[in-house]
């Protein structure tokens, strides 16, 4: 049949023949709908069967959730437009009444705390956080019986390290669903379902992206807690991009070799910022000196890519101020990237927080979040200090 320009402008150029040319990375798939020679086929696709509509299932997710699936050593995993969508999904497949409970994290990342309120306070659920590295917490979750129990494997910002498995065996004693937020030591630094949890939750934003340039979630899991997921996730709508997934996936190849090289520089920032002067307090979970020093031996693969410290006698403005003496290291309100992104906890992760809910979590305005990139860690150290040296009181 021939076909006049205004069809093949539509129609020519969108298959490609003769090519038996597998390539080593992915192809993009940027296709939101599918078609098929057989009708079969097409009824099949709309059943799961195959790539139908992108709303439903996409190549490019399909290949990003079965390669984190297999970090984080579970079934299944489904991936979300961001880490807040992934966790905002959980608490929905969690079937809260009203009355129900909800223990979270009192000094976790101050949006999904926000996020968990608002849920909370639609829905006529109580809302409980606590310290999840306080040695009362798992018997406050056996008297509250919540529905759900969320923790940090390392805290945002003050970098806690709660023991996963008191808290898992916590829930699971009065029937709550235990969630894990990993995105602080990726699956690299922590498969956090070996230590208890029924969901893994990451920000595939950070370290598993690792180059800032994609948003992401994923939820890690048994077959059976992903599957309705999948179905919620077809009628939120709230799936991961192509483009996003591909560049998740390429990230994500070199996650081992990056977290490795991430946390033994954290480690050396962090032993050389504890000799200075002009710091109140260095937080590292691979220090002796750290609160949570044995359990982040046990549960964390080295001391994580995240070091934090509370500069002598500073405010927030003199705390801006730092941000901008930086020469080297970025002040950027995110983590996981290869360049080292500083911040300023209780105006940016924290922000989220009302002033009692940060003084709560000991969030004071002098403390600073390190994201330790690949930088020689010299050089960090040197950018970190000559920062600090331009505000500190002397
Ligand atoms: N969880 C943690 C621990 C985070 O730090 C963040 C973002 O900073 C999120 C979840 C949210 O992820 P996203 O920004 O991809 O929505």
């Amino acid at each position: 049949m021939s076909k006049k320009q205004k069809t093949v402008a539509v129609h020519a150029g969108s298959r490609l023949t003769g090519s038996k040319a597998v390539p080593v990375s992915p192809a993009i798939y940027p296709a939101a709908v599918n078609w098929f020679d057989s009708s079969d086929d097409l009824d099949g696709a709309l059943d799961g069967k195959d790539y139908a509509y992108a709303r439903i299932s996409a190549p490019n997710t399909t290949l990003l959730e079965e390669a984190v699936a297999a970090l984080e050593g579970a079934d299944a995993c489904v991936a979300y437009a961001s880490g807040m969508a992934a966790l905002r999904s959980v608490f929905e497949a969690q079937g809260f009444r009203p009355g129900d409970r909800l223990v979270m994290p009192a000094d976790g990342y101050g949006v999904t705390r926000l996020l968990y309120k608002n849920l909370c306070a639609a829905l006529g659920v109580e809302l409980h956080a606590l310290l999840m590295t306080d040695a009362r917490t798992p018997e406050r979750i056996r008297e509250l019986k919540p529905r759900m129990v969320l923790s940090e494997s390392i805290t945002n910002p003050l970098l806690r390290v709660p023991d996963l498995r008191a808290l898992a065996k916590a829930s699971h004693d009065v029937g709550a669903a235990f969630v894990v937020d990993a995105t602080f030591p990726s699956p690299v630094g922590q498969r956090a379902l070996d230590f208890g949890a029924d969901y893994a939750v990451q920000s595939t934003s950070k370290w598993l992206n690792g180059h800032s340039d994609a948003l992401g979630g994923t939820v890690s899991a048994s077959a059976a807690r992903i599957a309705p997921l999948r179905s919620a996730r077809i009628l939120a709508g709230d799936v991961l991009g192509p483009f996003e997934a591909w560049l998740t996936l390429r990230g994500l190849r070199t996650l081992p070799v990056r977290m490795k090289a991430h946390a033994e520089h954290a480690a050396h920032v962090a032993r050389r910022l504890s000799d200075s002067p002009l710091l109140e307090r260095v937080i590292y979970p691979g220090l002796p000196s750290h609160p949570d020093h044995a359990v982040a031996k046990e549960l964390l693969n080295g001391g994580g890519p995240m070091v934090a410290f509370e500069v002598k006698g500073i405010g927030r403005p003199e705390s801006m101020r730092f941000l901008e003496h930086l020469r080297i290291c970025k002040p950027g309100p995110s983590l996981g990237d290869v360049c080292t992104l500083v911040m300023h906890a209780a105006s940016a992760s924290a922000r989220r927080m009302t002033a009692e809910e940060r003084a709560a979590a000991g969030i004071q305005e002098n403390l600073i979040r390190v994201s330790v990139g690949l930088e020689d860690p010299d050089d960090i150290v040197e950018d970190l200090l000559g920062a600090v040296a331009q505000v500190v009181r002397r």
